[in-house]
């Protein structure tokens, strides 16, 4: 069975880069039937954030990302927090040591700086000399008797030969780790170990199958896989994400403001929408990558969908393909999220329940935008979804869209004044008066009344055009220029309403 991981670090709030990855660790996970757990990496007390646990997962709640395992979900492969499991890297370390695959370097932070300095000036870009490989047993043993502090650093010059590197989606990474520091270390002066150690003893030791992570650590993956190979255990199957980008090309990380999944759950977007766009950022282009078994065997492309695909969940895990994920740079566009959101809006209030829950939602943001309104209710608030379709990028929209739903409509507004001037005053009276005079004859209950069939009735019989007639009704009963059906806005108005803005 495929067991994933999604392992962020409590850094702070969730970001969208971090809520894409959970999203295909679950795709991936659920996809294969299987199972996928959350790991905080919390190894960097300094860098911790106090509260981002509870920020990470209320996102993932929200979103619908159940994960099968992790905190407050306890499981064979806990604790979940690698604060908690500081003895197992110690004893990796060890093992490290023991075959010469690690070495301990006692070198202080002012050594370390002057042996960078002569090495860079002698032109190499290497970090460390190595001085502390080729201390004696006897030198070492000495020092950690007296207590001296130092770290264990992977020895690089032992690492041995193994399998060249693939990636579930860049095929064939570069397999060196000349980039990174000299000899890295993997276990801290505090012995708390380092990403490097942490991860690759974790994904082991959890049974960890597929590793699913962002492309900054694929410059580690050479590392890692050294790592595996000493430590004599197999290394599970690795894919790195693309890169996400703001429009401007910029690191959508980097950013500051609106890429908190936060940001997204106040603004109203509905959680599938948000998938659906995330998904689909980097999803679209078939390349050839190794099969997910690792083999190098080739897959065929992969059906691959449009850009702007609406899927729901469901779907999304009926479809999800890593061969069929780009390994370039993607943006993320945020006029795609409001057509994709739209399209979700649309589906859920297709369905008694969905368009209950939808009313829901936003009851509170309705009644915060209309304090003193006593028609925010959910009826009217499903009404106003309904007649809203399809111009609803958001529900969270609706004080835009339909502020008269709520409260009088703005007569005094600059639309609403240039929308009178344009109306003939003579139409007006006669539209006005002709129609009101029609609905105060009406007996039948408002809800039965067919306003489209009586509208078009009441307008041949004044002899006007539809601009013509509707506009004077628009006007009045909505002050704006553009909106839904007038024969809907009656209907959600309600008799009294509709009567007395006529009136
Ligand atoms: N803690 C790492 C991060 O937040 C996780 C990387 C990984 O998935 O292995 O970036």
């Amino acid at each position: 069975m495929v067991l994933l991981r999604f392992a962020p670090s409590p850094t702070g709030p969730l970001h969208l880069g971090g809520l894409r990855m959970a999203l295909y660790n679950h795709l991936f996970a659920r996809k294969h039937a299987g199972k996928w757990l959350l790991r905080i990496e919390d190894t960097d007390a300094s860098r911790s954030v106090p509260g981002s646990l509870e920020g990470i997962r209320n996102a993932l709640e929200w979103a619908g990302l159940r994960y099968d395992f992790g905190p407050g979900r306890e499981g064979p492969h806990g604790p979940y927090f690698q604060s908690e499991r500081l003895d197992l890297y110690k004893s990796y370390a060890g093992k490290l040591l023991d075959s010469g695959n690690a070495y301990r370097c006692f070198c202080s932070q002012d050594t370390l700086a002057e042996i960078k300095g002569k090495l860079a000036r002698s032109g190499s870009s290497a970090s460390y000399d190595r001085r502390c490989l080729h201390l004696t047993e006897e030198e070492v043993a000495r020092k950690v008797r007296a207590g001296e502090k130092h770290v264990v650093r992977f020895n690089n010059t032992a690492a041995p030969t193994r399998p060249s590197a693939t990636d579930l989606i860049f095929g064939r990474p570069r397999d060196t780790h000349a980039s990174l520091a000299t000899d890295p270390i993997i276990l801290k002066t505090d012995q708390f170990p380092t990403y490097h150690l942490a991860s690759v003893a974790d994904d082991h030791e959890m049974g960890i199958t597929h590793v699913l992570r962002g492309e900054e650590w694929l410059p580690s993956l050479p590392l890692h896989l050294d790592l595996y190979a000493s430590l004599k255990i197999p290394a599970p199957h690795f894919g790195h994400m693309p890169i996400l980008l703001n429009p401007d090309g910029s690191k959508m990380s980097k950013r500051h403001g609106d890429v908190q999944v936060v940001d997204f759950i106040k603004r109203g977007w509905e959680p599938e929408g948000v998938l659906n766009w995330l998904v689909l950022s980097g999803w679209g282009v078939s390349h050839e990558a190794p099969a997910p078994d690792g083999s190098s065997q080739a897959r065929s492309p992969s059906i691959v969908p449009d850009s702007t695909r609406i899927m729901t969940m469901d779907e999304m895990v009926d479809q999800f393909d890593l061969s069929a994920i780009t390994h370039r740079n993607t943006v993320l566009e945020a006029a795609k999220l409001e057509y994709i959101n739209k399209h979700h809006v649309m589906r859920r209030a297709s369905t008694r329940t969905g368009l209950e829950e939808l009313a829901q939602k936003v009851h509170e943001h309705i009644k915060e935008a209309f304090p003193n309104s006593p028609h925010t209710t959910l009826d009217m608030i499903k009404k106003a979804i309904s007649i809203l379709e399809g111009r609803l990028t958001n529900i969270y929209d609706i004080p835009f869209h339909a502020p008269y739903l709520f409260q009088e409509p703005d007569l005094t507004s600059t639309v609403a004044k240039a929308m009178r001037e344009k109306i003939a005053s003579e139409n007006y009276d006669l539209v006005i008066k002709t129609v009101k005079a029609t609905l105060e004859g009406q007996s039948e209950d408002w809800d039965d009344i067919d306003f489209l069939t009586l509208l078009h009735k009441e307008r041949e019989g004044l002899d006007l055009s539809t601009k013509a007639f509707m506009t004077p009704l628009r006007y009045a009963l909505t002050g704006m220029k553009d909106g839904p059906a007038i024969a809907d806005v009656m209907d959600a108005l309600g008799r009294e309403r509709t009567l007395a803005r006529l009136r």
